[in-house]
């Protein structure tokens, strides 16, 4: 989500940190930070905004001396973007500051505790507490005091710390979030991604969960947590800074595929170990206003939210529901999906009903952004900056964010009892390590993609879910690849669109939905007597689906409310590899943005 940078070495630390974090902007760009020991103490500048803002306040780091620092860009999951919750933090007296990417889950807890003894926060931010911690747990031994910490606290981190009693060290330690270290000539570094410290070196450590590593100029040392000295392999980066921008991957659409486990865990767990939401008054009926792959998400919700909490919801897409007069009571929820929080239809939709007295639930991704401020309720997908224009993991964490919504809607409904609730949590614990296996099928999808990138004319076909998951995959084909693309209900191809199949037209049919199965294998087998060429996507078992279509992928069997989520990663990659092999320009397809703040 953010990037981290750490120098040590002879040069003055602070324009290395500058240049590093100017190659980590795409993870975070809402403020930024460094932290640099002068010889005597810590000084820190940050600054809310874009890296230049910070190094126009330090003069391209003129400013700031020393030869050992740290640096945050910072993409904000907890507090807003402003100055003061702006990395590096540190503990009161100043003289431990601690960059971090990442989400500390238990930080309620940890705060509560540390206020009983006396602490101060300053910040909005979870990362304060590990800073206070650092000061709580340090005796004298640094490493030690690393290792108390990373026993109390649970959650995802990346951390680089200094201080001013160890003047000549780093230590960084992560657990799921990335870091790496750079080892140089008398200098060493530290970096959430490679090319932050490309120019200076290409020998690094990839660092384990739970390792610690202590960076001095001379050389870097790794512990784990018995502090005992571990060896690691010197891994040699063959990347050119060009292509390492992207984390070494050809496309951002494709890297930010590879990131939706992390996103759905990052959306998931913290609201599952804290207690589904709570809501005051249980609404009588939602309306969900969305645009594009939002509204998708929309049209799941109602399928996943009637199913569950038995309350009615009407989806529409924002551009239309703005104008539609919409009839709305105190009694509607509004619920208002957006990755950027600024797409205008979505934004004038919420303006709009929340005039006419309706709640407002916004399920959106940036943080600080219009919708999230205006919403009345925010659930934040931790999806990280999405930079390619077709989103993929942003459309995965918003469709986890509709399952929490609709289990705590049937939650406070009284529509589920409490071992309902835990098989449904446990399941959606399970997504991220889903995603992964579809992830791994990625060589079979681009077998078929070969197959298959030449049509000009693709139906996507499913009922249900199956029908909603459809639409994404539809859209995700034709926005990268520009083939003509249509999603069908199955059952609803014969009263028209039938007459178009012809010789050789591909149908991609969803059949995911065991209540459904065998009615959605008619409609294949309808398609195929008219000379269809079928791509199906099915659950594990169903194996019978091979005498029918040509090509088949597996989805593992799970709560059939959840497939979504792992057939949507399936249809993603599909679009990607056709477009890839049409040679389209897959992260800027033509004539679309990213934030549509247009109407
Ligand atoms: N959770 C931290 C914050 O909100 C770090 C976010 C990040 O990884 O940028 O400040």
């Amino acid at each position: 989500m953010c990037g981290i940078v750490g120098y040590i070495g002879e040069k003055q630390a602070s324009p290395v940190l500058l240049d590093g974090l100017s190659k980590l902007e795409y993870r975070g760009y809402d403020s930024a930070g460094i932290a640099v020991y002068d010889g005597s103490k810590i000084n820190i500048e940050k600054s809310k905004g874009r890296l230049k803002v910070l190094s126009d306040l330090i003069d391209g780091g003129k400013k700031l001396k020393g030869t050992c620092g740290i640096g945050h860009t910072r993409w904000a999951t907890h507090g807003e973007p402003s100055d003061v919750n702006s990395h590096p933090h540190t503990n009161k007296v100043g003289n431990i500051a601690i960059v971090h990417n990442g989400i500390i889950e238990n930080y309620m807890k940890l705060k509560t505790y540390l206020i009983s003894k006396g602490y101060e926060f300053v910040s909005e931010t979870d990362t304060e507490v590990i800073a206070h911690l650092a000061d709580y747990y340090y005796k004298g031994d640094i490493i030690d005091t690393v290792i108390k910490i990373i026993n109390k606290v649970e959650g995802s981190y990346a951390l680089g710390i200094i201080s001013s009693e160890h003047p000549d060290e780093i230590i960084a330690v992560r657990k799921d979030s990335p870091l790496i270290v750079g080892l140089g000539d008398g200098e060493n570094y530290i970096a959430s991604d490679i090319p932050a410290i490309l120019k200076y070196t290409k020998n690094v450590y990839l660092i384990d969960d739970n390792e610690i590593a202590v960076l001095k100029k001379s050389g870097v040392t790794l512990y784990n947590t018995d502090k005992e000295v571990i060896e690691k392999e010197v891994f040699e980066v063959n990347w050119d800074i060009q292509s390492a921008e992207k984390g070494g991957y050809e496309h951002f659409m494709f890297k930010e595929i590879m990131e939706e486990p992390i996103g759905i865990a990052n959306t998931v767990n913290p609201i599952i170990k804290q207690g589904l939401i709570k809501f005051d008054k249980i609404p009588k009926k939602l309306h969900i206003v969305a645009c594009g792959s939002a509204y998708h998400v929309g049209v799941v919700g109602k399928y996943v939210i009637e199913k569950l909490a038995k309350i009615p919801v009407e989806v529409d897409i924002a551009s239309e529901y703005r104008y539609r007069d919409p009839l709305l009571t105190e009694d509607t929820l509004v619920v208002i999906i957006s990755q950027s929080g600024e797409t205008a239809d979505t934004l004038a939709a919420l303006r709009d009903s929340k005039k006419r007295g309706a709640k407002i639930f916004g399920i959106v991704n940036v943080v600080g952004s219009s919708i999230a401020r205006e919403s009345d309720e925010v659930l934040y997908t931790l999806a990280g900056p999405e930079i390619a224009v077709a989103t993929t993991k942003a459309y995965s964490t918003q469709l986890t964010a509709i399952y929490l919504l609709a289990l705590s809607l049937a939650k406070a409904n009284g529509n589920l009892s409490a071992e309902e609730e835990k098989a449904y949590c446990d399941e959606l614990m399970r997504l991220p390590d889903y995603v992964s296996d579809m992830i791994k099928q990625k060589e079979k999808i681009q077998y078929y993609a070969s197959r298959f990138y030449n049509s000009k004319s693709v139906f996507f076909i499913g009922r249900g879910l199956d029908y909603a998951i459809s639409l994404e995959g539809s859209l995700k084909l034709k926005e990268i690849s520009y083939i003509h693309s249509e999603a069908y209900g199955a059952g609803e191809l014969k009263h028209g669109t039938i007459s178009l199949i012809e010789d050789g037209t591909l149908v991609v049919a969803l059949a995911t939905q065991d209540a459904l199965y065998e009615k959605t294998m008619s409609n294949i087998k309808e398609v195929k007597a008219r000379g269809a060429v079928v791509l199906a996507i099915t659950e594990d078992g169903h194996y019978n689906i091979e005498e029918t279509s040509d090509a088949v992928l597996y989805i593992p069997k799970t709560n059939p409310l959840f497939t979504p989520s792992l057939a949507v990663t399936l249809l993603q990659l599909f679009a990607y590899y056709v477009a890839s092999l049409k040679g389209c320009d897959i992260d800027k397809p033509r004539n679309l943005a990213k934030s549509v703040t247009v109407e």
